[in-house]
């Protein structure tokens, strides 16, 4: 616990917590008419209003009020984006209950395992889960009522499910008439396990004060830079960090939502950006890669489509050219992680960069970016000796600040900060101006020879060259060397090119022995369940790929 010195003169302004309540009590008063608009698991495309999504919120609390939910408790969600999930960010928090978000491409083991961690009172899901909620329910102790989100006429005559209730009839049951309770701020408001490759799942709990922070710097303008004149969509999961926090800071500044609902493949995104207008979205690399190619495909262009953030894993410099050049979408690269709410550093210039060439604009937008205020990062050796921000030397990235974890859910881990820094485990390096650039995470680094191979900049070369379309490295054994990077790629339907063509791209573009001594061509990368390749998995695959030259 930080030791605070008592001023002997206190500010005298208002004592008003921060709370998730009050980002949709300002939505309703304040942009009441503006739209929120989603694609339906039903299939249809669904409109409403901020004030209807205040109203169904309130009749929301009520009804999980009704089934015993008290401050405290938390309530879990398996769902996609859509308004009937924003109504269960609003209700649950609102009531001072705790919004558990749980990824749906998780295996139903580790779904049962999440919510029995989380002791979730209630589950609330779409029916596209239907399915797997009916493999998985019998194992939930906690759950005293599960609710699927839907009209009556799609709930199932027969279920396995115990106290199944229908969504829209909670809905129906229960007034709007609800002032949202004041309590502490610092109260605990929703739950996010981390994606964790090894080990059970750990629980990152978000407070209010830390939500509606992180929601007022993320949408500065250097950051994702949302206004009301925007049209949002977001592509990245509300069961993913809670969308990088994106459900509150978009309310927030009023801007009209767009919900892609299931639906996620290219043609499906592309088809909502025009007929919505959308302005600004934000996703992973690996969303953004069916985007694109569906509009190449096609030859299409994009008529409101403005800029997009892109991040969870490296968005690849061959990305960014393709939406900044082909598209004149602007691309914002930015960092961070769940533990983190997620948001930590933006990629944007300053004043003193305008005038640079566009070459080196572009050096400096394909790093991962700069802190937002309420960030403060640095970079250490593994003795935790700080190190310089030159732009070259790479060490363990920490952080801290007011919306970055202290301890995991039930202490989990133990105590997790060095000095009062939570260790992200990336590696990374930080220019004098403090512009962020991710190296590698720690466990994927290549070690060879007792030197350090960044495997980021080693994919991103691969993924320029116009044959490729997605390419991972790993390290793979060397009798010499301990490990040396093996490069897997994913050639473009129709293209090709050979090994020897490959390599030979990589000359002069980096130290000539980072350069991989062998690649691999394969049809499909392992994607996990946040859209990031399980290099784990590559690893296990290739743990007795013999090199060429060992
Ligand atoms: P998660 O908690 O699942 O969102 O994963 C967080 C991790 O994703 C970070 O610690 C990074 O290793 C990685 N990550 C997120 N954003 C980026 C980025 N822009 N570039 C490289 N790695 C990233």
């Amino acid at each position: 616990m930080v030791q605070y010195t008592q001023s002997p003169l206190m500010g005298q302004m208002m004592d008003q917590p921060l709370l998730i309540s009050s980002i949709i009590q300002h939505a309703d008063r304040y942009f009441g008419q503006n739209e929120i608009v989603s694609r339906r698991v039903e299939g249809d495309i669904h409109r409403y209003t901020y004030r209807d999504c205040h109203k169904r919120s309130k009749q929301l609390a009520n009804a999980l009020a009704g089934l015993g939910v008290k401050m405290g408790d938390r309530v879990g969600t398996i769902a996609w984006n859509g308004y009937r999930h924003l109504e269960a960010y609003y209700a649950i928090s609102g009531s001072g209950a705790v919004l558990h978000t749980i990824n749906p491409r998780l295996h139903p083991d580790q779904i049962a395992y999440i919510a029995n961690h989380a002791e979730d009172q209630v589950m609330l899901f779409d029916l596209t889960f239907l399915p797997a909620v009916e493999i998985f329910a019998e194992h939930c102790k906690t759950i005293k009522a599960f609710v699927l989100m839907c009209d009556r006429d799609r709930m199932p005559a027969e279920t396995k499910i115990p106290n199944l209730l229908c969504y829209e009839e909670l809905i129906a049951a229960n007034s709007s008439e609800l002032d949202w309770p004041l309590f502490d701020e610092n109260s605990a408001s929703s739950l996010c396990y981390t994606s964790g490759t090894t080990g059970n799942p750990k629980g990152a709990l978000y407070s209010h004060r830390s939500t509606v922070l992180h929601s007022y710097a993320s949408a500065m303008p250097d950051s994702l830079n949302v206004s009301a004149r925007d049209t949002v969509l977001p592509v990245v999961p509300m069961f993913h960090v809670n969308a990088w926090g994106l459900p509150y800071s978009v309310p927030l500044t009023g801007a009209k939502l767009v919900f892609p609902g299931p639906a996620m493949d290219g043609k499906s995104i592309y088809e909502l950006f025009e007929s919505e207008q959308v302005t600004f979205s934000a996703g992973v690399p690996t969303v953004w890669l069916g985007l694109l190619n569906y509009v190449a495909q096609h030859n299409l262009k994009f008529s409101s489509f403005k800029r997009t953030v892109i991040g969870g894993s490296a968005c690849p410099p061959a990305m960014m050219k393709a939406f900044r050049q082909q598209h004149g979408v602007e691309v914002v690269h930015a960092w961070g992680m769940t533990e983190m709410s997620p948001l930590g550093t933006a990629g944007t210039l300053q004043t003193k960069h305008l005038a640079l060439s566009d070459e080196a604009q572009t050096a400096i937008l394909e790093k991962q970016g700069h802190a937002i205020f309420g960030v403060d990062m640095k970079i250490v050796d593994d003795a935790n000796k700080e190190l310089p921000w030159d732009g070259k030397t790479y060490g363990n990235l920490l952080v801290r600040g007011p919306w970055i974890i202290k301890s995991y859910f039930k202490n989990e881990g133990g105590d997790v900060l060095v000095d009062g820094w939570f260790p992200t485990g990336d590696v990374a390096t930080i220019d004098p101006d403090g512009y962020m650039q991710i190296t590698d995470r720690s466990k994927d680094v290549i070690k060879s020879g007792g030197e350090w191979i960044g495997t980021i900049d080693l994919e991103n070369i691969a993924m320029a060259h116009p044959a490729v379309l997605q390419a991972a490295c790993i390290g793979v054994f060397h009798p010499k060397w301990d490990e040396r990077p093996l490069l897997l790629v994913v050639v473009k339907t129709g293209a090709e090119v050979s090994k020897e063509a490959l390599l030979q791209f990589y000359e002069g573009k980096i130290a000539k022995w980072w350069t991989p001594d062998d690649i691999a061509f394969i049809d499909a990368l392992p994607i996990g369940a946040t859209g990031k390749i399980l290099k784990n998995k590559l690893r296990e695959q290739f743990k007795d790929h013999v090199l060429p030259t060992a």
